[in-house]
């Protein structure tokens, strides 16, 4: 086995493909007998299917085996799913979800330390390391942001500042006090950070800061550049979620083209959303993961919502785990406009492909005369507001154009006012969703 290792960095980023996949089928293995034996709602799904866990002989096994859905963990509240006694269980975590009951997932000792594991292994990926500070501003509490990064950070070595959200001024005196490096929270808050920044008239790109690790939220290539230039570091996608352990699922490397999967511990596969059938690598669909290594709550096949494709072309930085490609939405945030599928993050691509704007927006969907339609309000600049009303309008008329082109719909669009589109702590909220059903 052919390894470049250094204090940050795990063997098993740059393992060899077949010692990993013999890895994965035992991991697998014992995770579908573990989940088998011990959650009834699991073995209920297998029986009738006349399947047992002895009928996973290959990776590609996987695919005989049933899917899981939230629906599963919500009609199994709160701990239908755990696969040990509570007595094992030694961490709760819940997440928000959208409507009624939340989603509760439990974590033994031994899956605390394959999360810490990841996510030290996601924050090296970013290209930091011991001497790092790193200031987590991702929510502490039920949700898996704030304690993830924290204990990957304090496992890496880092010098962790755990701020949580809010108190925005806050943030950014402690940032400059205390020469922090890193910042960890979902992309929206870190842009209401550079905002709140420039109105006590401090520059981030003077500060040390120098990494961002952002995440929980869709957000584009061209928040990425906005952020990268108004911050002056560099800003890097991680994705997770609470069913499969929280953050660290995968992660990118300094290539910053895909996230590398943590394979050893997350099994990915993509499917048709529509029919569950297996695509090739490099097909868009839906993002399924298999827990390999989490015993609490072993999620098999377990259906994200999540649209992107796995990018298994080897990657510059020479990690041999497979990368998914950036989450262009969740199937659930698409809307469905006379016939059209639109996803917010084309509606964003298009926006911050112009100049003129702030990366504050609102998509409102209503009901006209029986038809749906689409308003976007985009918030411009400070220096565009106050200037002529011509070239608010030419900007107007050039955004909508973006945005038309490349969704093929015609939309409304609104310039308004600088600060007057709600800012995000957490995870953004950009459609507002009037229609009639
Ligand atoms: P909730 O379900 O309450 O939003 P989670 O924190 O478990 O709580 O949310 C996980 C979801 O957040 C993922 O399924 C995905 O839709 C979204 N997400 C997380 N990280 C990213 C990312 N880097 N890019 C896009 N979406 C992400
Ligand atoms: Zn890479």
């Amino acid at each position: 086995m052919s390894l470049y290792l250094n204090d940050n960095l795990s063997a098993l980023d740059y393992v060899r493909k077949e010692y990993l996949r013999e890895l994965q089928l035992e991991r697998l293995r014992k995770i579908v007998q573990h989940a088998y034996s011990n959650v009834l709602h699991f073995r209920n799904r297998m029986d009738e299917r006349n399947l047992q866990p002895k009928d996973v002989q290959t990776l590609s096994d996987l695919g005989k085996l049933p899917f899981m859905v939230k629906t599963d963990l919500r009609d199994t509240y709160p701990f239908g799913l755990f696969a040990v006694p509570m007595s094992q269980v030694v961490r709760l975590h819940a997440s928000s979800g959208t409507t009624g009951k939340p989603i509760v997932v439990g974590y033994t000792q031994k899956d605390l330390e394959v999360w810490n594991e990841v996510m030290k292994r996601a924050l090296a990926s970013s290209g930091l390391t011991h001497e790092d500070v790193i200031q987590v501003a991702y929510g502490y509490g039920l949700f898996t942001g704030g304690l993830g990064a924290h204990y990957g950070a304090e496992a890496l070595g880092a010098t962790v500042v755990p701020t949580s959200g809010g108190n925005t001024q806050r943030q950014i005196m402690l940032m400059r006090d205390f020469g922090t490096t890193a910042v960890c929270c979902t992309p929206s808050y870190f842009c209401y950070m550079i905002e709140q920044a420039a109105e006590s008239g401090i520059d981030m790109r003077e500060l040390p800061i120098r990494v961002g690790v952002f995440g929980a939220e869709p957000w584009t290539n061209e928040m990425r550049k906005r952020i990268e230039s108004s911050a002056g570091i560099k800003a890097y996608d991680i994705y997770g979620l609470s069913e499969i352990i929280g953050p660290g699922v995968a992660v990118e490397c300094s290539c910053q083209q895909g996230m590398h999967v943590f394979e050893d511990h997350f099994y990915p596969e993509i499917i048709d959303p529509d029919t569950g059938e297996v695509l090739p690598d490099g097909e868009f669909g839906e993002l399924v993961l298999t827990t390999l290594s989490k015993y609490a709550m072993p999620m098999i096949r377990y259906r994200t919502r999540d649209l992107t494709r796995i990018i298994s072309e080897p990657c510059k930085c020479g990690r041999t785990l497979r990368r998914i490609d950036r989450i262009s939405s969740r199937s659930d945030d698409m809307f469905i406009i006379r016939g059209v599928n639109v996803f917010p993050s084309q509606i964003e691509t298009a926006l911050l492909s112009v100049e003129g704007t702030t990366a504050n927006y609102n998509i409102i969907l209503s009901t006209e005369h029986g038809l749906d339609c689409i308003e976007v309000d985009v918030e411009v600049t400070e220096e565009l507001f106050s200037d002529k009303v011509r070239s608010m309008e030419s900007l107007r008329q050039h955004l909508t154009a973006a945005v038309e082109g490349l969704i093929g719909l015609r939309i409304k669009l609104k310039l308004v006012a600088p600060n007057t589109i709600q800012r995000s702590e957490g995870k953004a909220r950009r459609v507002i969703d009037r229609r009639e059903h």
